[in-house]
């Protein structure tokens, strides 16, 4: 059955949806099925991440893959996040030479590609600048 897993990966790219072990309180994303630490004692929820975190590091990137609607420059950055995690992610709304280590970003919704002539669009989530820090 692929279905559930499906909605799942969905579910996951679209709201941010973490896995905290109950057991030793870390958060993973993406969500787990085991805590890596805990192994086979952990007990797992599943949280929604609230989107809000700041640069850890970052590169730009001058030529973009194919497929992908955004021309020039582009900035990929790992961001962590307030929760925890760390997270590779797109950068938009800000230039390259406004960036810093340590900036505060949040989570927004845009589109990241479309497939040639089926016409899928893929929507995910990005972040950008929170603008108060
Ligand atoms: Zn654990």
């Amino acid at each position: 059955m692929s279905i559930p897993r499906f909605w799942r990966s969905i579910k996951s790219r679209y709201n941010l949806i973490a896995t905290k072990c109950l057991s030793c309180g870390g958060t993973y994303f993406p969500p787990r099925a085991i805590c890596p630490k805990c192994r086979r004692r952990s007990r797992l929820e599943e949280v929604k991440l609230g989107g809000n975190g700041e640069i850890v590091s970052y590169t730009v990137i001058h030529s973009p893959p194919e497929g992908f609607d955004h021309k020039g420059p582009y900035i990929m950055a790992v961001v962590k996040l307030d929760e925890g995690p760390c997270l590779t992610t797109q950068i938009v709304d800000c230039e390259p030479e406004d960036l810093k280590i340590g900036m505060k970003v949040k989570k927004v919704f845009r589109r990241i590609r479309e497939d040639g002539e089926a016409g899928l669009i893929h929507y995910g989530f990005k972040f950008k600048p929170r603008g108060d820090g």
